[in-house]
């Protein structure tokens, strides 16, 4: 069984299981375009003042939120997916560590996740991130059978304004994925990517724009 897992804010490394999963699960993106992938988590807060700085920037983000949050602000979130583009994938339904369910019960809840925030957002998820970032090769079936194309990871965490790589390393790079979340802090958080975006010339771009999609979803 492969198996890919790691503590959020203790050691930011994602498995690198490209080789042994066919690329399905990533925690960066191989291109050779300038650019890099900003991915917001989990909801539970969007005030105000993020909702419009993120609307004032335009910044394109990947959120990963909880149906239940987007349902919370599902006004704010339905306008940011107008006025920036921002989209909406699978972050589980009820936020519980996957990889320690069965194949059944993952199944069920990446599945009902896909309904829900089809329900709110009226968009199919595309992409699963796996709660904890825990994923066995169980989460892999589940997602495919939920009609997902990949399972994302980050190399990059940037909570509390600083710039935490999987590799040790400093800065960004491109085909980076970001890890934040919505928190109070995230305009201050973004300041700083932004500025470590500009000094290595990157800009942001989304998942979708880069990753290949299936023509059709089950
Ligand atoms: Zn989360």
């Amino acid at each position: 069984m492969v198996v890919g897992l790691f503590v959020l804010g203790v050691a930011p490394v994602a498995a690198n299981a490209a080789g042994r999963t066919d690329g399905y699960v990533i925690d960066h993106v191989a291109t050779k375009e300038p650019v890099v992938f900003l991915t917001v988590d989990d909801g539970s807060h969007l005030s105000r003042e993020t909702n419009q700085y993120i609307r004032n920037l335009r910044i394109p983000i990947t959120t990963f939120a909880l149906p239940e949050q987007i349902n919370r602000h599902r006004r704010r979130f339905v306008n940011l997916l107008r006025q920036t583009g921002m989209t909406f994938e699978n972050h589980s339904q009820t936020h519980r560590i996957v990889s320690a369910m069965n194949y059944k019960d993952q199944r069920a809840e990446i599945c009902a996740g896909n309904r829900e925030v089809e329900r709110v957002i009226r968009r199919r998820p595309a992409f699963f991130r796996p709660p904890g970032g825990g994923w066995n090769s169980d989460t892999v079936r589940a997602a495919k059978s939920c009609g997902l194309s990949r399972i994302v990871l980050w190399n990059v965490m940037a909570d509390g304004g600083r710039i935490i790589r999987a590799d040790g390393g400093t800065g960004l790079r491109r085909g980076d994925i970001v890890l934040l979340h919505y928190l109070d802090s995230l305009p201050a958080s973004l300041e700083v990517v932004m500025r470590e975006a500009s000094r290595a010339r990157l800009r942001f771009a989304l998942l979708r724009d880069h990753l290949p999609l299936p023509a059709k979803t089950p």
